[in-house]
């Protein structure tokens, strides 16, 4: 059985977090490989661990023990959710509760991942140190997992110190001589000997790739006491996993290449010059999607805007609203919701994860009794970019605006509408104002 993650998974994954890669691509496989580390570091905030990271150096975690009343313990369940976690919770209810339920809208590898970590939070609160993660037909393969400590890097940042091995059918019976051995070892803990955590075969994998890729984080002679089954096992360590931040999907959506295939573009469609290509033979085969795009785009009149991170005086207001992609509850000092709240004030220019690439911007004024709002709103899809157009930047252009809102190509009652938009810098966004976008705008 093959444990690492092939082309296509690898791509799905990068997706589940945010970093679209036309399933095509070309990337070579060192350079797709190269992305997905660096976007599971990102996933882990690794760039604001103490540098050097010394696990011999940090203190023991505050654990909690069933049954004894300690102010001083801290719920790892609750330390290891990051960013918005109501829609990583909900997901993980409705697995406790049934499994099966739980819509085909969450099969992501990454929400499952974070949903693994919430898992083992819990069963550390609980006082076990030990599970397996297993396939729903607990017959294919198997990941088996031993907590050797839980350090704490900071007050919301712990790690656990892990001993793990995967199995599959070949060998299946050293998994379970090793599950064995823990009954054995903890009798205390045989009332939940099916320390069963769900997962699919791609997020073993997936929760495998992590595990090596910071297993750079132990020290060669950090000691380790391995049981009698546990000789074969590795030792790693898990931190606390959450949405990438605006920083880390800008940097990893970019460079992508030619729109088809991903490599090196040489050439620009000369209709609308918003796609980059490899040469001509993809621009074929990408014609019956681009020509859309490209024909609503073209002849239209382009108008740059002056970009606002935030509306005067109501900063927070607009905070949950792009929680997705920012964390909260990093601990860090200088980061966390400091960070997330410094790119509202103002002072920041909001967040570009599409690079010089046209997207879908959706406008949208605040209603208002009389006379024009003094500004509007403007957000893409993914909420990854959110800004605001003030009347008093532009006068002149902002009544066009409004203009082509109320007219024909705006509906919605004349107060939103849909465009293609290009950032042209920090503060500016060129849009593409008197053409309907002409395709699927329900968001
Ligand atoms: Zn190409
Ligand atoms: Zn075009």
């Amino acid at each position: 059985m093959d444990w690492t993650l092939s082309h296509s998974e690898t791509l799905q994954v990068l997706k589940s977090m945010g970093i679209e890669i036309p399933t095509d691509t070309k990337l070579s496989g060192d350079a797709l490989e190269k992305r997905l580390r660096d976007a599971l570091n990102a996933a882990q905030y690794k760039d604001r661990l103490p540098s050097p990271f010394d696990l011999h150096g940090l203190p023991a975690w505050p654990l909690k023990r069933p049954n004894e009343a300690d102010t001083r313990a801290r719920s790892l369940f609750e330390a290891v959710q990051r960013g918005n976690m109501q829609e990583a919770l909900q997901v993980y209810e409705t697995k406790k509760a049934g499994g099966s339920t739980v819509p085909t809208l969450y099969v992501d590898p990454f929400m499952d991942l974070r949903q693994t970590m919430m898992g083992l939070g819990k069963y550390l609160d609980d006082g076990l140190r030990w599970c397996v993660l297993q396939d729903q037909e607990k017959e294919h393969c198997a990941v088996n997992l031993r907590v050797l400590s839980v350090l704490e890097v900071n007050e919301r940042t712990p790690a656990f110190v892990v001993l793990y091995r995967n199995f599959d059918k070949s060998t299946a019976l050293e998994g379970i001589d090793w599950i064995d051995e823990q009954v054995d070892t903890n009798p205390s803990e045989v009332g939940e000997v099916m320390l069963n955590v769900n997962a699919t075969p791609l997020e073993q994998r997936l929760l495998l790739r992590v595990l090596k890729l910071n297993a750079s984080l132990v020290p060669s002679d950090f000691k380790v006491e391995r049981r009698r089954t546990e000789q074969s096992f590795k030792v790693s360590v898990l931190l606390p996993v959450g949405p990438l931040e605006y920083d880390a999907l800008a940097r990893l959506n970019v460079n992508l290449g030619c729109a088809v295939c991903g490599k090196r573009a040489t050439s620009r469609c000369a209709g609308c010059q918003s796609i980059a290509y490899c040469g001509s033979e993809c621009q074929r085969s990408d014609w019956p999607d681009h020509k859309i795009t490209c024909r609503s785009l073209k002849g239209g009149t382009w108008r740059t805007i002056r970009l606002r991170s935030s509306m005067p005086g109501q900063d927070g207001k607009w905070l949950g609203f792009i929680n997705r992609h920012t964390s909260t509850s990093l601990g860090f000092e200088g980061s966390a919701t400091q960070r997330s709240i410094r790119k509202l004030d103002g002072s920041n220019p909001p967040p570009n994860t599409y690079d010089d690439k046209p997207f879908l911007v959706k406008f949208q004024v605040a209603l208002v009794l009389a006379g024009l709002p003094a500004h509007m709103m403007m957000y893409d899809r993914k909420r990854t970019f959110q800004a605001f157009f003030y009347l008093e930047d532009d006068a002149w252009v902002y009544a066009d605006f409004v203009r082509e809102m109320e007219g024909p190509r705006g509906g919605y009652g004349g107060i939103k509408m849909y465009r293609w938009a290009k950032r042209v810098s920090e503060w500016e966004l060129s849009v593409c104002l008197d053409r309907e976008p002409g395709t699927d705008t329900k968001w």
